[in-house]
């Protein structure tokens, strides 16, 4: 490729809407271009980059014995009635009619429209497991579209998905994409951690989400110091404390006047906001529900919205949590709600708490759940921290920011049960196919790697996913000794392989420099005055700025070498 006559429109300026590093990386350094919100147009470079993740996918899929197809983007909604997800859904879904006012949908993700092949083309187990895979562009109407290639509404995922004839089988072929998505993250350069995690929306028995660790990561992660344990902090699970057996002291009411929130009251009562319960009013698809956890803890939302068994929970405004309960914010509490109640755990272990009074300008004293009211649920419902004990051994937690870049499901028979996806087994007996899923964010990968890899001067691409592998500088347009090595390097280097753009424009040094530092490619080549006056070509590592200088006839011999050791250990 020839800089001179490539679109790789690079930016001095930081766009300001880019608030983390990937995004702004990928603006400035003319990979992507916005077109309207979380919708962006793959320049050339930010397609090569995107290329890179879907060869390493395919190769490990190859490898894994799963096919490659292709789905359509648009489904009819009759068969989301099927499995009842296109109500469930919720808004990301984004629904149509066309012409024939037939309703439709753009695929978020493809479980119905892969188990209506299936449950048409498989007839007995022997024809069984299959498991097959798209790389294809989604849709999913997010509600913060944000970060870029991060969390688009429209964006490039690969999903796979495996049939088996039974459990058994179905366990094995969720190891072997478990072990080939390993293999996959790897590859990718990435640091990243396998974390149980939710199913989510998805359904299923069991799941684990892949993680970039990064502290721009929209994900908590809690990390056992002591054993395996790695879970999304939406999964982790919180064992009921024992309950305190002290004995229930007098209700009393105390008043409490502009004393709303958490701190102020526990200062003007003179308690900790652990002897204090919250009172937090969520709407759970349409409805009011209160939750109450102890004042020093957090809702953890997906908890709520697994219990209700919603598709959508939002924390009610102000204005609305007076609509449902006739009491302000702040002074809020169980006694006597006229809304559905659930409890964290934690809380019913608790005695003779402070509350909301269920009235302007009070609180309550020594309240107690039994005697003064009633809860319609008691879970575990709150945010775990890293002073609660592992879940598996006790032992300390660590907490991390995650991004997460993939997600595999164990699916059972959820889907094929609904939607009669059977086969026929050995015994002559009708059997629903069992099934698993298998995400991965492969845009999200290239923002998560250069998240993961930059500084101050640009991205730095691992080499296996390098739009380009190698810059050539040509210091000297004008110059016919240093072009013509310049263009040397370039035929033979690409005559081995390697992805190799030629900055052949003309621009001061000092920019092209920037330029190449901005972009990320591992490898920078400068022809220039050392060749003069010399013999000799700079390459420069852009991961740690090594620099050898070497003979031109030497060149492509070490940059083989160090891309063949590169990609080897990335
Ligand atoms: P998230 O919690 O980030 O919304 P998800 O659980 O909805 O992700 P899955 O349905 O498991 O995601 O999709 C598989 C993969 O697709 C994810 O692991 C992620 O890498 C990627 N992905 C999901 N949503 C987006 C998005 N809006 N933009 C870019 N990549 C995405
Ligand atoms: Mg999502």
């Amino acid at each position: 490729m020839r800089f001179s006559q490539s679109l790789i429109p690079t930016l001095k300026e930081t766009p300001a809407e880019a608030e983390v590093a990937s995004h702004r990386l990928l603006l400035r350094a003319g990979y992507i271009r916005k077109l309207t919100a979380g919708i962006y147009t793959y320049l050339p470079l930010g397609l090569a980059a995107v290329r890179k993740v879907e060869k390493i996918v395919r190769e490990e899929m190859a490898m894994a014995g799963a096919q490659e197809l292709l789905m359509p983007m648009v489904q009819p909604a009759d068969l989301w009635h099927e499995t009842g997800r296109y109500q469930k859904y919720g808004p990301e879904l984004l629904r149509f009619v066309d012409r024939h006012n037939r309703e439709s949908c753009l695929g978020p993700t493809h479980e119905e429209v892969i188990t209506d092949i299936v449950r048409r083309e498989i007839r007995s187990y022997r024809d069984l497991p299959q498991n097959l895979y798209q790389i294809q562009t989604k849709f999913r109407d997010e509600i913060r579209p944000r970060f870029g290639l991060m969390r688009g509404r429209e964006f490039i995922m690969k999903d796979g998905y495996s049939f088996d004839v039974d459990d058994e089988a179905a366990n094995k072929s969720y190891q072997q994409m478990f072990d080939a998505y390993n293999r996959i993250f790897k590859r990718c350069g990435l640091e990243y951690r396998p974390v149980e995690a939710d199913s989510g929306s998805i359904g299923g028995s069991f799941s684990h989400e892949f993680m970039v660790l990064a502290d721009t990561g929209e994900d908590t992660l809690v990390i056992c110091s002591a054993c395996d344990y790695a879970a999304n902090s939406e999964k982790a699970e919180i064992a009921a404390p024992q309950a305190d057996e002290c004995p229930m002291l007098d209700l009393e009411k105390v008043e409490t006047p502009g004393k709303r929130k958490v701190s102020v009251v526990c200062e003007f009562m003179e308690i900790a906001p652990h002897e204090l319960v919250k009172t937090m009013v969520y709407e759970a698809d349409g409805i009011p529900v209160a939750v109450l956890v102890r004042g020093d803890r957090e809702v953890q939302e997906v908890k709520l919205k697994n219990l209700l068994g919603a598709a959508d929970v939002a924390m009610l405004e102000d204005k609305a949590v007076f609509d449902a309960t006739g009491v302000p914010t702040g002074y809020l509490g169980p006694v006597g709600i006229k809304i559905k109640l659930l409890v964290d755990n934690e809380v019913a272990a608790m005695r003779n708490f402070v509350t909301g009074g269920n009235e302007k300008n009070y609180h309550l004293k020594n309240v107690n759940m039994g005697r003064d009211f009633e809860a319609e649920a008691i879970a575990d419902l709150r945010q775990i921290t890293d002073q609660d004990p592992c879940p598996a051994c006790g032992a300390k937690l660590g907490m991390k920011k995650g991004l997460e870049v993939g997600h595999i499901f164990k699916l059972g028979t959820g889907y094929s049960t609904v939607m009669n996806a059977v086969f026929q087994d050995q015994d002559g007996k009708d059997k629903p196919v069992v099934m698993g899923c298998y995400g991965v964010g492969v845009s999200r990968i290239v923002a998560a790697a250069i998240e993961q890899n930059h500084d101050e001067n640009g991205m730095i691409f691992p080499m296996s996913l390098a739009p380009m592998q190698v810059i050539i500088l040509n210091l000297g347009l004008k110059d016919a000794a240093i072009t013509e090595t310049a263009e040397a390097l370039y035929l033979e280097l690409q005559k081995y392989g390697v992805d190799v753009l030629l900055d052949d424009r003309d621009e001061r040094p000092g920019s092209k420099f920037k330029d190449a530092d901005l972009l990320g490619i591992p490898l920078r080549i400068t022809v220039g005055k050392r060749f003069t006056k010399d013999g000799v070509v700079e390459i420069r590592q852009r991961k740690d700025g090594s620099v050898e200088e070497l003979e031109p006839q030497q060149v492509t011999h070490r940059i083989l070498e160090i891309i063949r050791i590169a990609m080897n250990n990335d």
